[in-house]
């Protein structure tokens, strides 16, 4: 292959793909939904079992009969599909707000995110906080709003509710034509056309405009005047669609629809391959790259241990940004500079890890590995740059792990530094030598550690609060190595090295946070670090 048909096969296998995750509040319908979509996707066979419980998952350890005990989602899947010509890949994330910290990178993975709401019950705290760290990225968000079917809030005060809890710009590309009991299906503002709950096909009854006189004998004389009524007052006091600000994350399209009914599924996803971005330029720490360049460049969001607890085989997802990956590839992991292999680069279909022939920007991959990939890791084909944007955030709950046997420190160590490569934990080792502090998010994240250290790791271990309340990780925004030594040595016993050495302050409260930022005011205590 020349190098000009290599570099537009980059370009058009990018252009159609759409990489996205669902954001909801648990209830919402996000798995119902998953379902539908991977079955318009053509992936029959996996309806119904994307909450496969028993058999599909004898395999796993305890941790994960956490995760199925308290009905969530511990680790993150990806799903692939194609429909028309186009490639979807949708990447689930845990929908607990204890992993919001997993949900974030994820969410740096993503092109664009599919916001579902109960459409009784509107904007709800998860789907709010979700919303919020998709805009710390400026992610492109398309609105569903679920469960058309059963009694709902009138749509202009759902929308209403949008604009107002989430400050966007919130433009009906569709509108319910009756409610509840009398829904009869939607009108699709942009294209004109009638699209039946009860159609077989998916194309719609195309219509001159809702003033159509058509209309009327298709949905009924009631339903038709107020659906004349409902648009004339959108389009005179509603956002309009405006492909610019959606992509600028400014403004969300919205789509009515029941999941469980099957309805206005296929028009989310012609929303998503019309509307959506492709993969596009990603900022990296010398220059920003696009997604039709021929070298391969990628990052690791996510790192997940082997569910066999025999093998300490870890898989490693990694988006890629550009390029294309093939089987056999040797990738430059830019933190080390190590030549990694990708002999056997494991696709995600949502039933069957498959051995991938090739991959493209958007697609995700997972690449087995001992323990070599991190999150935040770059690869590329050679070039030394840096992805950025796969962060770690401060814990709130910060903890010091007590051993029943103290024979078994050794082993501890091991198995805390495995699990912190794989995000499962962060560990802060004190520098004057007193035992480790486990840092996580929430208290499941907790009981997720207990239960992994006992089973695959045979450290039956316990916690103990610390005389800590927060941490910051210490830099200088001047470089200075030597002011940064000197707070570690005048703080010592307050003073912790992180997974990859960095050092982090604890602090016993808020207050002496606030006191050791005035009284080091070269310093900056951060709580949030990039990781690349
Ligand atoms: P998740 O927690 O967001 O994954 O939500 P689920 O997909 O598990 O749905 C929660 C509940 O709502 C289940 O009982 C679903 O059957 C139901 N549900 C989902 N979508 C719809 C819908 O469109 N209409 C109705 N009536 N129920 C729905």
């Amino acid at each position: 292959m020349s190098d000009t048909s290599a570099l537009d096969t980059v370009a058009r296998e990018a252009a159609r793909r759409r990489t996205f995750a669902i954001i909801a509040h648990p209830d919402a319908g996000k798995t119902t939904l998953t379902e539908k979509l991977l079955l318009k996707g053509g992936a029959i066979q996996l309806a119904g079992a994307v909450r496969a419980k028993g058999n599909a998952r004898r395999t796993r350890s305890d941790w994960m009969k956490i995760e199925q005990d308290r009905g969530i989602s511990v680790a993150t899947s990806v799903m692939t599909f194609e429909r028309d010509g186009m490639v979807f890949n949708l990447l689930d994330t845990p929908g607990h707000e204890d992993f919001s910290e997993d949900t974030y990178r994820t969410l740096t993975a993503v092109d664009a995110a599919v916001m579902v709401l109960d459409a009784a019950k509107g904007i709800e705290s998860q789907t709010r906080k979700l919303f919020e760290v998709c805009r710390l990225r400026d992610i492109p968000i398309v609105t569903f709003v679920n469960k058309m079917d059963r009694e709902a809030r009138d749509p202009f005060e759902l929308i209403d509710e949008i604009q107002q809890t989430l400050a966007l710009d919130a433009a009906p590309v569709a509108w319910p034509v009756g409610r509840a009991s009398t829904f009869w299906g939607t009108y699709d503002i942009l294209a004109k056309r009638l699209m039946p709950v009860d159609a077989t096909e998916e194309g719609g009854i195309p219509v001159s405009g809702p003033d159509d006189a058509k209309i009327a004998e298709l949905v009924g004389e009631e339903r038709a005047v107020q659906l004349y009524e409902d648009i004339l007052l959108a389009e005179a006091g509603l956002a309009q669609f405006d492909l610019v600000k959606f992509r600028e994350g400014t403004l969300t399209p919205v789509y009515f629809g029941s999941a469980l009914r099957d309805f206005g599924v296929g028009h989310l996803l012609e929303g998503l391959a019309d509307f959506a971005p492709p993969p596009g330029d990603r900022a990296a720490d010398k220059r920003a790259v696009a997604a039709a360049e021929e070298k391969l460049t990628g990052f690791v969001f996510k790192v997940q241990a082997n569910m066999d607890p025999n093998h300490r085989d870890r898989v490693a997802f990694v988006r890629l940004c550009s390029g294309r990956l093939t089987k056999g590839m040797r990738l430059r992991q830019v933190r080390t500079g190590k030549q990694v292999p990708v002999n056997a680069p494991l696709f995600f279909f949502a039933k069957e890890r498959q051995v991938a022939e090739e991959a493209w920007p958007g697609d995700v991959v997972g690449i087995a590995n001992h323990g070599t990939l991190r999150i935040g890791d770059t690869l590329t084909e050679g070039e030394d740059i840096n992805f950025r944007g796969v962060p770690s955030f401060a814990p709130e709950i910060l903890r010091h792990v007590r051993l029943g046997d103290p024979m078994l420190a050794k082993k501890l160590r091991t198995a805390l530094d495995q699990l912190a490569e794989e995000g499962v934990v962060q560990v802060f080792r004190p520098l004057d030598g007193s035992p480790p502090v486990v840092g996580v998010v929430g208290q499941l994240q907790l009981d997720v550690l207990k239960s992994r250290l006992a089973v695959e790791y045979g450290v039956p271990a316990g916690f103990d609060e610390t005389r800590w309340q927060t941490m910051r990780w210490i830099s200088s925004p001047k470089g200075d190595r030597a002011a940064i030594e000197k707070w570690a040595t005048t703080n010592r016993g307050d003073t912790a090295a992180d997974h990859d050495g960095e050092y982090v302050a604890l602090f016993g409260s808020d207050w002496r946070r606030k006191r050791a930022e005035e009284e080091f005011p070269d310093l900056r205590f951060d709580a949030v670090r990039e990781q690349s």
